[in-house]
């Protein structure tokens, strides 16, 4: 095993997305960099694995968002073959969230979002009624959540940062005396800690004063009829909300593997991280089957494949980016509620800004802990 340095001027634990970004962006601003996992990097406990990720700028959830999401374009357009731009569509009823908040989020931006030709056979795949609403926003993309934190743990590396792997922080300490983690591979201390430890976030973190949910998701891989699957490849990545409010959100099909992926945005059950099992259940398919029927018409499409991942909730929704309560040094990124890939490269410049020069220029704070009064 490689021998690690006593000291760094910053560690990250936690090496999905988050983790992989902020090492990357910190060792490429010339800081000594260890990046830490308990598992490996591409792994399917937490929250970074599954084959895609949505990247979509007419974010309904929050206009705040939008400055982010324009600055990691740059970053996810410079990973070739990780990043592939086939626009989006968002279909729902007129007053639904989904429809009201990206039209207010392009509004807000001038955002390229409306109709798609009548002719476009991307805007024909869903069978929606006919008074709802179809929104096409060309900036849409699939990221591949396990090539992009290689990517990003490669880059990192390259900049000089070293990864432990297999190595699980057991406790850490940042108080006056200074900052260091203890592993069960050894311990180490540095100048800033930063935890990006997904649905761990409270267990690395006692005490946090805000609640994190974690929360058990399924994605479905369905096979698509021969017939089916050129109409199905050659859609955007979309998302579906109902009149009840059920988001279902989902990607082109595989013209190679002839699968598509579709998903269930509903909170799932709450769930232990720790908890070893991460198998699929026959229940499972309630979660999709309805929407599947009725959107696509695939009551009798056959299930090739279910992957189990974790949501990590905070009370709206919305991320958290913060020092750590009752420390100098310790700095943390948590609570993505399932949305978080699509920031990874920007949130972990943010927090490389923050723990190298002590604030940053980016629109990051309305993720803080003060909107909790806190
Ligand atoms: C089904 C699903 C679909 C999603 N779809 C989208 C989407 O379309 N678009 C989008 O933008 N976002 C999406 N998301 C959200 C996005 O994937 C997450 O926000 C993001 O992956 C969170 O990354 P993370 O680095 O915070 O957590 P993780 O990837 O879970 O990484 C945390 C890491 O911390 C490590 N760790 C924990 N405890 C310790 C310890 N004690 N010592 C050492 N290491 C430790 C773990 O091993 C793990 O590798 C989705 C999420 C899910 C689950």
């Amino acid at each position: 095993m490689k021998a690690f340095q006593p000291h760094y001027d910053v560690i990250v634990v936690g090496a999905g997305a988050m983790g992989t970004a902020t090492a990357w962006k910190v060792a490429s601003a010339g800081a000594t960099v260890l990046l830490v996992d308990q598992s490996r990097i591409g792994n399917t406990r937490g929250s970074s694995h599954g084959e895609s990720r949505i990247y979509r700028q007419a974010y309904f959830e929050h206009p705040d968002y939008v400055p982010l999401l324009k600055e990691a374009w740059d970053d996810w357009r410079a990973m070739q073959g990780i990043f592939n731009v086939v626009g989006a569509l968002y279909v729902g009823p007129e007053n639904s969230e989904l429809i009201t908040g990206s039209r207010f989020a392009a509004s807000q931006f001038d955002l390229p979002l409306g109709p798609l030709h009548f002719d476009d056979p991307r805007g024909k795949v869903i069978e929606a009624p006919l008074d709802w609403a179809s929104l096409f926003e060309p900036t849409g993309a699939v990221i591949n959540p396990e090539r992009a934190t290689r990517w990003m743990a490669d880059a990192a590396q390259r900049a000089g940062a070293d990864i432990a792997e297999d190595t699980k922080v057991l406790a850490w300490v940042s108080d006056v005396r200074g900052t260091s983690i203890e592993t069960d591979q050894g311990s180490y201390s540095c100048d800033k800690l930063v935890f990006c430890g997904g649905p761990w976030t409270a267990k690395l973190i006692e005490g946090l004063p805000v609640e994190l949910v974690v929360t058990r998701q399924t994605a479905h891989w369905f096979v698509a009829p021969l017939e089916e699957l050129d109409r199905l490849a050659q859609m955007p990545v979309f998302g579906i909300q109902d009149e009840r409010g059920t988001f279902v959100y989902g990607f082109p099909a595989d013209r190679e593997t002839g699968l598509f992926k579709i998903a269930n945005h509903t909170k799932g059950v709450t769930w232990d991280a720790n908890m070893e099992s991460r198998a699929s259940r026959p229940d499972d398919d309630v979660t999709v089957r309805p929407a599947l029927t009725r959107f696509f018409g695939g009551d009798d499409w056959q299930v090739a494949k279910i992957s189990v991942c974790l949501y990590t909730n905070t009370p709206d929704g919305h991320f958290l980016f913060d020092r750590v309560p009752e420390t100098e040094n310790a700095y943390f990124i948590g609570g993505t509620s399932g949305h978080g890939f699509k920031f990874a490269p920007v949130l972990g410049a943010a927090m490389a800004d923050v723990v190298l020069t002590g604030t940053t220029a980016r629109p990051i704070g309305f993720l803080s802990l003060a909107r909790f009064g806190r």
